[in-house]
């Protein structure tokens, strides 16, 4: 027999590691920024309901236009002049929309850029289409200098410029003047700016009140954190009806299947129980910070369902395994560039909440 000759990867994926997020087995887990709870009882009635009647030998809609009208309804209130379906992008995951987005408009010979650290998938999605990634820095507070961001798009001219806010992992929202500020630099260089609301429904402002035909910008969310359903993967792109329509030839024809489609419309009918769950998220996370500020860490001021702490007196690395020890999972961002022994706890049940706490303050005694 002759020997396998395995075919080669491309090269620039060659050196790549993939994303992970270690799921460990522990009671509590608080390292994804899931909801804790899920959608209302009645949501999952409604969907066996529907799916029962679904014509599973048909092919979904492919324009996922029920969906995306609902999705248009539910965000028109935030958009100047309100929104319609040809708005709206929709996809597996807020993950499958960025990926959609780097296809459409960065890949081999452009470039994008990200503001370290943000959120990893951004370089990461960029890269596997092919981009080139640059990075642009943070203060000590891990807000953006307004003029440095002019100067790294002005000099580098990316193809995308992306922001976060509220950032994951660091959870702070980006003021309306950087996100305006931006908005205009990149527009000045025939660029793209996309800003990354994953958490968008906990920060007091969004970047939704900048969009228009006219502007080069696309804002993305999901039903992944704070519509409680992270397993249904999926989100949605808003931006003028030009960049929607690019998006749409480079998805692969149905890439939306029924059930998702179905349930991403009746998990919209429960706004007003979503916004009672970020209010309830909220009042939590009050109460963990307040349980950290007795804590030996640094902690930084949130607007999102997670804390970025780092222990002062112990390695990140350390208090990591400890919590597990003790049952308790958080995301471990000690290794991360700019993160230096910093964790990050998403906020979960008050249960959950006090386990953390109590087994951080083990960890740290
Ligand atoms: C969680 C998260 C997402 C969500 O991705 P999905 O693919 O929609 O689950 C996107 N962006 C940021 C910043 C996130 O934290």
């Amino acid at each position: 027999m002759t020997e396998l000759r395995r075919p080669r990867v491309r090269p620039d994926l060659e050196l790549m590691t993939g994303y992970h997020s270690p799921q460990i087995d522990v009671d509590v887990r608080l390292n994804t920024n899931e909801a804790p709870e899920s959608p209302p009882e009645e949501f999952s009635e409604l969907l066996a309901a529907e799916l029962r009647a679904l014509e599973w030998n048909r092919y979904p809609d492919r324009s996922a236009h029920s969906l995306r009208s609902a999705i248009a309804e539910t965000e028109s209130a935030g958009v100047p002049g309100g929104l319609g379906a040809d708005q709206v992008f929709a996809a597996n995951g807020s993950n499958e929309v960025l990926q959609s987005i780097c296809l459409a408009y960065a890949g081999a010979g452009r470039s994008v850029l990200t503001f370290e650290p943000t959120y990893a998938l951004h370089s990461h999605i960029a890269r596997v289409c092919g981009a080139e990634v640059l990075h642009g820095g943070r203060d000590e507070a891990f807000g953006i200098a307004g003029d440095e961001l002019v100067r790294l798009v002005s000099e580098n001219r990316p193809a995308i410029t992306f922001l976060c806010s509220p950032n994951n992992p660091t959870g702070g929202v980006l003021p309306n003047e950087t996100v305006a500020e931006a908005l205009d630099a990149v527009e000045s260089v025939g660029g793209l700016l996309v800003v990354d609301e994953a958490y968008g429904q906990f920060s007091p402002h969004s970047a939704l009140a900048l969009l228009g035909e006219q502007r080069s910008l696309v804002v993305t969310r999901t039903f992944s954190k704070t519509w409680s359903a992270a397993a249904l993967r999926l989100g949605y792109a808003i931006g003028p009806t030009w960049l929607v329509a690019e998006l749409s030839k480079v998805v692969l024809p149905y890439h939306l299947d029924a059930p998702k489609q179905i349930a991403g419309v009746l998990a919209l009918r429960y706004g007003q129980e979503m916004r009672a769950r970020v209010a309830a998220l909220v009042e939590q996370r009050g109460r963990v910070a307040e349980g950290l500020a007795d804590l030996a860490v640094t902690q930084w001021p949130s607007d999102a369902n997670f804390i970025l702490f780092r222990p002062e007196r112990r390695r990140g690395e350390e208090v990591w395994q400890a919590l597990v020890d003790h049952g308790v999972l958080v995301r471990n961002c000690a290794s991360w560039p700019g993160l230096e022994d910093c964790l990050r706890v998403t906020i979960g049940t008050p249960v959950e909440n006090d386990r953390f706490l109590d087994a951080l303050r083990s960890a740290l005694s």
